[in-house]
């Protein structure tokens, strides 16, 4: 492993200064740790532990909305039952991600700022699109887990399951940029991995995601994924759905799909549709189908449309429950 300084930081504004332009840094390890293991990224010089961070590990629970810090753990989501009450999708996701140990490290900030899982990008030899190189191997190669939606060449999709659900929540991120903090929709978080081949999220260096800000206006939401092994696993494709449901119609509906986009997919015409919809097998049928529409599978990952309909279809059902 290329050699590098380690420091604590203990405010934000310090965090900023120590990561400088060459630095990165470091909550949980899991997916930074991985990647320079295994020479898959060129710097940083400097890790910078967040960890201390004061207060970025608080969850704060307002009317209407909650605030959720960056440095809370996924096994905190999971095992919060004011969160499995108040956002049951966000919980369901929680519990889907990879295994108990790593749940108990793993942040909300390093979740959704995950690098690609994309096979030939953690390849240390191969140097695609997504690190600098002048092709993509998984369009003519092996592209079974890759994305049916891309705006740039490289089809390696959005695998945070945060993000994805976060994104049915309309939750915003905060991100400290700059000096200010600056608001970003998951929309806004992902937008240049869907235009920028080397992108995996649109955060700048440096900057640093200090919490999500979730509004309780959507009183049901629901997650359910695909995934090859049972655990340990990421989704071959996961469906988020939220919407408030009252007299038994849809109001505010949004649905977001992961593993099939660069970011996670929305689509506004099947949350038009689904608005003031009363929840049945032919309506989730028609939304599954605008969602759907675009699709443009490759050789090895068509399977993933009728996967994707049917969880479109489940998880909508689901918000009934
Ligand atoms: C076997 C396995 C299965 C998995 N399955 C899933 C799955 O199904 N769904 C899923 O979503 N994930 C899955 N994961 C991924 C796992 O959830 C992430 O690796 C983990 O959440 C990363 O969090 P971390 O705190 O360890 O991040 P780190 O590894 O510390 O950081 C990850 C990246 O985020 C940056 N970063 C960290 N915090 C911040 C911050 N506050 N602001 C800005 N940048 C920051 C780091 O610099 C780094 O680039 C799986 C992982 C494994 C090993
Ligand atoms: S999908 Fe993206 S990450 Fe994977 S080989 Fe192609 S360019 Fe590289």
């Amino acid at each position: 492993m290329k050699s590098f300084a380690y420091a604590t930081a203990l405010s934000t504004d310090s965090a900023r200064q120590l990561v400088a332009d060459h630095g990165a840094y470091l909550a949980g390890g899991n997916d930074l740790l991985g990647l320079l293991k295994d020479y898959l990224i060129s710097g940083p010089n400097i890790l910078v532990n967040v960890k201390s961070l004061p207060g970025l590990n608080q969850i704060e629970r307002g009317d209407k909305s909650w605030t959720i810090g960056a440095l809370v753990t996924v096994a905190e989501l999971e095992r919060d039952p004011d969160i499995a009450k108040v956002f049951p999708g966000l919980h369901e996701a929680a519990m889907e991600i990879a295994s108990p140990q790593i749940r108990n490290v793993a942040t909300v900030g390093g979740n959704l700022a995950q690098h690609s899982r994309c096979w030939y990008f953690r390849q240390r030899d191969v140097s695609c699109l997504k690190k600098g190189g002048n092709l993509c191997y998984a369009r003519e190669g092996d592209n079974r887990y890759h994305s049916l939606f891309s705006g740039n060449d490289c089809i390696s999709p959005v695998v945070s399951s945060l993000g994805t659900t976060l994104a049915a929540l309309d939750a915003t991120a905060i991100v400290l940029r700059d000096g200010k903090e600056t608001r970003l929709s998951m929309a806004e978080l992902y937008r240049k991995a869907w235009t920028e081949p080397t992108a995996h999220h649109s955060l700048n260096p440096g900057d640093l995601i200090l919490r999500v800000e979730i509004p309780t206006a959507r009183t049901a939401s629901a997650y359910l994924q695909v995934s090859d092994k049972h655990t340990f696993d990421w989704a071959l494709v996961s469906c988020a759905a939220a919407a408030n449901i009252a007299g038994g119609k849809l109001n505010q509906p949004r649905v977001a799909l992961g593993s099939i986009s660069p970011v996670p997919h929305q689509v506004e015409a099947a949350n038009a549709f689904l608005d003031g919809k009363t929840l049945d097998d032919d309506i989730v049928s028609q939304a599954a189908d605008l969602i759907l529409k675009d699709a443009r599978p490759l050789a090895h990952n068509a399977y993933k449309v009728p996967m994707a309909h049917a969880l479109v279809r489940r998880t909508l059902l689901k918000l009934k429950s």
